[in-house]
């Protein structure tokens, strides 16, 4: 097996992916706070994440990838105050739209998806073990972490004491009056007027800060000390280093082996937050250019950088998916590849092995398809289909195995896909409906070990 290094946010450095379970590895990556529709930056840490977990099963490892969904947030009651709704109805209805639109990027669901407002148990225990062991005091019904108590805090960040600023408020608030230490950080917050859920708890009746709920999602289903800690890189500080320390002071252990950080996607060169107003939805971006595309704009930057969003660089990946499906239709489907042309497939797979570098991989991938393309038809797509499957676009090989689908019927594999994003969501009605569709236009489909394809019917 190939060793595979990830960059550690931690330490700076590129480390050696050495699973705690050998053969086993456990990722825990942030998912969305929900009060709003996801756009393409929430997009970014799921597609991440999403096809680190296939490059992995596919170098043999079992994988449990868990992307919680922060469903109890400041965030959230706002946007419903604002909205005039309930807020945990804002909040599921906006969770089952989160499923929805990232069902359409066709990578199926994280192995685990855990709720904040589900993990309310766990969460107070693990408070109350940190008031037990002196990290944390409540006041007034609210319960703050004592920062300072934690000898490793700034270890992650690489940030001193003096230059922290937990965002809790204008430092002038009487939220810190209350603190011991303008440092320290909510764990618990009392229940204030104008919110509309609370749960009980020792201190009183109130709800969970971010950082405590993730803590807990995590360990509930992957234990303290599991390999890869994931999310954006704007999540270093204070929401990474907090639960670093929380587990530290709780667990007297680390968290995770390796924290990996993606990059912000930019909008013209600003960061892309609601707040700018520039907002583009996955949703709309998925039906206006198809998930094939958002997949390859996505992998054409590496993990860790920005990434600039434009129409220009979706055109720019819609061309890439294009020279593939041109590719396609050339090759023997489902033939193996030849020999001599191993070393191409294997320096793709080399890169990823390489803090998951998907630009240096499609560089491998376009030599091949080049060098498949000098050499004429006849070439088998077996190399070819393996590397799409790891970055999430064997869709592509599928419906080109069995003719050019997508150039003689592109409604029929426009409807394929449809039919895969359903069963990925367990809409097995639908997915039923479309497959009656298909065969009246004459498609049956097959599951293959590359996924399903298109037969066309025999004639009468
Ligand atoms: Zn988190």
């Amino acid at each position: 097996m190939r060793e595979i290094l990830l960059h550690d946010t931690q330490s700076g450095e590129l480390r050696p992916l050495v699973p705690r379970d050998p053969g086993r590895v456990g990722i825990y990556a942030c998912g969305p706070t929900v009060y709003s529709r996801i756009h393409i930056g929430n997009a970014r840490p799921f597609v991440v994440f999403s096809l680190l977990r296939r490059f992995l099963r596919h170098e043999g490892l079992e994988v449990s990838l868990v992307i919680n969904v922060t469903d109890v947030n400041d965030k959230i009651y706002d946007a419903a105050r604002a909205q005039g709704r309930d807020s945990a109805e804002l909040a599921e209805r906006m969770t089952a739209l989160y499923r929805e639109d990232t069902d359409g990027l066709g990578l199926g669901r994280p192995d685990h998806e855990p709720l904040a407002s589900e993990t309310i148990g766990p969460i107070i225990d693990y408070i109350q073990t940190l008031i037990d062991r002196g990290h944390a005091y409540a006041v007034e019904g609210d319960v703050y972490f004592r920062v300072r108590s934690d000898t490793g805090y700034g270890r992650l960040s690489h940030r001193r004491l003096e230059n922290m600023d937990q965002g809790e408020g204008d430092p002038d608030s009487a939220l810190l009056e209350r603190k011991e230490d303008r440092l320290d950080f909510a764990l618990w917050k009392a229940h204030k007027e104008g919110e509309d859920t609370s749960w009980e708890a020792p201190w009183g009746a109130g709800r969970p800060g971010w950082h405590i709920e993730c803590s807990a999602m995590a360990e509930q289903l992957l234990g303290v000390g599991f390999d890869i800690h994931g999310g954006g890189s704007d999540l270093i500080f204070p929401h990474h280093e907090n639960e670093a320390a929380q587990t530290r002071a709780a667990r007297g252990a680390e968290l995770a082996g390796i924290w990996m950080h993606n990059g912000m996607i930019q909008f013209t060169g600003e960061k892309m937050a609601k707040s700018v107003g520039n907002i583009a939805l996955l949703h709309e971006i998925l039906e206006s250019h198809g998930p094939e595309t958002v997949l390859m704009y996505i992998v054409s930057g590496h993990y860790r950088q920005p990434l600039a969003f434009s129409e220009e660089e979706l055109r720019d990946a819609g061309r890439r998916v294009d020279r593939i499906r041109d590719a396609l239709a050339r090759l023997a489907a489902g033939g193996p590849s030849p020999e001599d042309m191993r070393p191409l497939r294997d320096a793709f797979f080399d890169a990823l092995a390489r803090d998951f570098n998907t630009p240096a991989a499609l560089a491998s991938l376009f030599d091949w398809v080049r060098e498949a393309n000098r050499r004429g038809s006849g070439v088998g797509d077996g190399d070819l289909r393996e590397m799409l499957d790891v970055l999430g676009l064997g869709s592509l090989a599928a419906l080109e195995a069995h003719g050019d689908v997508g150039g003689t019927d592109p409604e029929a594999a426009a409807l394929l896909r449809q039919r895969e994003t359903a069963r990925a969501a367990r809409d097995f009605q639908t997915a039923d409906r479309i497959r009656e569709e298909l065969l009246a236009r004459g498609w049956e489909i097959r599951d293959g070990p590359d996924g399903p394809g298109l037969f066309p019917l025999p004639g009468p």
